[in-house]
């Protein structure tokens, strides 16, 4: 596709943003975050060969918040195995806010998948016996390509400051025999972990990373194993934005992961990764600017992991011409031996009723 087709669909894609934007409101139960302009926008798309097509402000840094939950699980995968991961937290859908407890108090012993918060602090917590904080932070400068992530001071005291709820998500844990030690340890890990300043850029960077399949599209260097993406894709698809997940995978069809700080990560499978940073939350806590700006690209950019309709079409299209093509020489044959009255029926009744028939010879 031309490049200039590509940046008038980001662009109808934009406005389409900034108009939802407007009925969202950026989250204030960290402090800090609420200092955020409802009105940023920015959007960058990053291919296999490493072209890019950003709009607005793709270089503007805040925090990652859930899209840690990302990093964190695929490292988790890796320093702990599936099996451990998977006997502490379970991989299924939750209809519940992010926040939640309700489901784990009183409807299971295991956090529902890794993408909400209980889940995302068992994470830590098997995290944080293997690497330090700062490992973490690296690993994740790593798999975004961008050396430039920082740690945000700021955000990660406000949050501290205020995070009763999570306490008690942690305590909640531990009670029931999930977290064995240092509920402490595991909440700043995770704190820490939702506090690492990236931007839109870096964002569509890890996407693309994750559509292909864990490879840097730069250096071809294998940066997470390819099993541990397909597991981390799946669960982003299935769980990625919360109790919005099914409609927003109906609806987009991208495996996308969000975050409070307003950023949307998505890796469009062997297409394109798509980083989108618009702090305006919906009532979820979704970036609310994403979900027409991903709707619109995944439609006219064919990046939704299911619509095979232009196989489909193909092949009807192909199936159709084989089926003239037979028609076409069985009226030979019968005409080459002077049978006019064993025309195929479809073809008869066609002729008779006037509809236009195959073509003449
Ligand atoms: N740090 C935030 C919290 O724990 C992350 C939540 C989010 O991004 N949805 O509440």
């Amino acid at each position: 596709m031309p490049k200039r087709k590509v940046y008038s669909i980001l662009e109808t894609a934009y406005e389409r943003g900034l108009e939802a934007a407007a009925h969202g409101h950026v989250a204030t139960y960290i402090p800090e975050l609420g200092k955020a302009d409802p009105n940023d926008l920015g959007v960058s798309l990053c291919l296999p060969d490493g072209t890019r097509y950003e709009i607005g402000q793709t270089d503007k840094r805040f925090t990652m918040q859930s899209i840690s939950k990302v990093v964190s699980l695929a490292l988790a995968l890796k320093y702990c195995g599936p099996e451990e991961v998977f006997s502490k937290v379970n991989m299924e859908p939750s209809a519940e806010a992010f926040d939640s407890f309700v489901e784990l108090d009183l409807r299971s012993n295991r956090p529902y998948n890794p993408m909400i918060n209980s889940g995302a602090i068992t994470v830590a917590s098997m995290l944080k016996e293997h690497i330090t904080f700062n490992k973490l932070l690296e690993y994740t400068r790593k798999v975004c390509l961008d050396p430039d992530i920082s740690f945000n001071e700021a955000v990660y005291k406000s949050e501290k400051a205020h995070m009763s709820r999570n306490r008690s998500i942690g305590y909640l844990l531990e009670s029931k025999g999930i977290i064995t030690s240092g509920v402490e340890e595991s909440l700043d890990f995770y704190t820490r972990a939702c506090s690492m300043n990236v931007t839109a850029r870096s964002l569509a960077s890890l996407g693309v990373v994750l559509a292909m399949d864990g490879l840097d599209p730069f250096t071809g260097e294998q940066l997470i194993d390819r099993r541990i993406v397909e597991v981390v894709k799946t669960i982003m698809l299935t769980c990625g934005m919360y109790d919005g997940s099914g409609e927003f995978a109906v609806m987009v069809g991208i495996p996308t992961k969000s975050g409070v700080g307003g950023g949307l990560l998505s890796a469009s499978d062997d297409r394109l990764g798509i980083g989108i940073y618009g702090p305006a939350l919906d009532e979820k806590g979704n970036c609310i600017a994403g979900r027409p700006i991903l709707e619109l690209l995944a439609e006219e950019l064919d990046l939704k992991l299911f619509d095979k309709t232009d196989i489909v079409d193909e092949l009807r299209r192909a199936e159709e011409k084989e089926r003239k093509q037979a028609e076409r020489e069985s009226l030979r044959v019968l005409r080459h031996r002077g049978v006019k009255t064993f025309l195929p029926f479809n073809v008869r009744s066609r002729e008779k009723s006037g509809a236009k028939g195959p073509d003449k010879e």
